[in-house]
Parts: C-alpha cells; sequence; structure tokens
C-alpha cells in the first residue's frame, strides 16, 4: 500500500451505519431479519448496487430495494417495505458506530497520522459522530480529529470536489496526492477524490467491487 500522510474519511457507511437496532425491528413485519450482521452487509450490498446504477446522492430507491432483499424480505413484499425503509431512515438514524472502524481511527490518530471527515449530511454529522462516540474535533472524549465537513454547512457535496477544499486548509503542507479519502461509494467518494486530487480508497468490506480500478479496503485497519 502507498504510504500517506494523513487521511480523510467519508462518515456515513465508513464510521457510522443506518441504525440496524432500528431498521430491524423496522422491517421485520415485511419479513426481513433483525440480525445485526444482516443489516450491516445490507448497506454494502446498497451502495454497490446504488453505485452501479449511477444514482444520485440523494437518490436511494436501488438502495432500499437492495437493502431489504438482503435482510430477506420475500419478492413480493420488497416494493412495500423498501418504501417503508425509505420513509423511516433519516440523517439521524445514521447513528450506529462500527466498532472496527472507530478502534482505527483511534489507532490512526495515536499514530500520529492527521485526519478529518468529510460527509454528505444534513447539518447533523459533526454532533451524530460525537454522540455516537466515533470522535470530535479537537479535545474530548473520544478521538480527536482536525476537521469535520459537513456538506449542508458548506453548501457543497461529493462528489464536487469543491468541498474538499473545506477540509484541505486543516492539512497546509500535505500535499493532495499523500491524502487517502476513504468512503463507501463508488460515485461519490471514488470520483469526487480522484476530481479533488486526493488518493481515492473503497471501503469494500464484501468485496463487492472486486476488479475494480481503485484502491480497496476491507477494514479501516488496513490503514494502519
Ligand atoms: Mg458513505
Amino acid at each position: 500500500m502507498q504510504n500517506f500522510d494523513a487521511v480523510l474519511f467519508d462518515a456515513g457507511g465508513v464510521f457510522v451505519l443506518p441504525d440496524p437496532t432500528v431498521l430491524g425491528p423496522l422491517l421485520a413485519p415485511y419479513g426481513g431479519a433483525t440480525d445485526i450482521d444482516m443489516h450491516v452487509r445490507a448497506h454494502y450490498r446498497g451502495m454497490a448496487v446504488k453505485s452501479a446504477k449511477g444514482s444520485a446522492e440523494k437518490s436511494w430507491h436501488e438502495y432500499n430495494l437492495a437493502y431489504v432483499e438482503s435482510v430477506g424480505v420475500p419478492a413480493d413484499e420488497i416494493a412495500y417495505a423498501a418504501h417503508v425503509l425509505d420513509s423511516t431512515r433519516n440523517a439521524y438514524v445514521w447513528r450506529w458506530p462500527l466498532a472496527e472502524s472507530v478502534a482505527a481511527l483511534a489507532a490512526l490518530v495515536a499514530a500520529g497520522v492527521p485526519v478529518g471527515v468529510v460527509s454528505n449530511a444534513s447539518g447533523q454529522i459533526e454532533e451524530v459522530l460525537q454522540r455516537s462516540g466515533v470522535c470530535q474535533v479537537g479535545h474530548g472524549a473520544h478521538t480527536s480529529v482536525r476537521v469535520v465537513i459537513d456538506s449542508h454547512v458548506v453548501g457543497v457535496a461529493k462528489p464536487d470536489p469543491g468541498i474538499f477544499d473545506h477540509a484541505l486548509v486543516y492539512f497546509e503542507g500535505i500535499e493532495r496526492h499523500r491524502i487517502a479519502y476513504v468512503g463507501d461509494s463508488v460515485t461519490m467518494d471514488i470520483g469526487g477524490a480522484r476530481a479533488a486530487g486526493l488518493y481515492p480508497i473503497l471501503l469494500d468490506p464484501f468485496d463487492d467491487h472486486l476488479g475494480a480500478d481503485f484502491h480497496r479496503i476491507r477494514s479501516l485497519l488496513e490503514l494502519l
């Protein structure tokens, strides 16, 4: 692996997922499983389908269908369950921390690696990351990061490379190609980071993107 001097991260799908302890019981009446691991798997399945279809950031239709199918909703209930999922999931439900990612972030920071977060969000992501025990900007109870950029706050969203400029001012002196950007969306994260001149890496825990022409990791621990 290339050596990096700094790492920027996406938030959704990297540190936090749509809360499976909410979505499990939500989808159970339509035949969905409540098993946490199945919901984690369903998120990445949904993201892979969303990326394959080239869906825009705010278009979650393909994701919803793939998600409910992945947790075992039978064919005749998929459309209805996907509608219920879409009606329930909101920015604040993206709050369930991925323990391995949280641990990897802490270890990177402990190793002296400058890190930050750049997220397409709704104005909530900095507080959600703090409440979920992932990180905060500056000193605090959790891992300290240099900056958390929220697309709603700065008014520009991935894949527009301009969103990264808001973070890169906190990484002065580090060349862009020496800064990795880790996300779970090919369209938003790989595309956006490439356009910004960063080094894109896809978090692909289930190898949904075998053969892709970009760097993939199965766990943030690989960054160490
Ligand atoms: Mg994401």
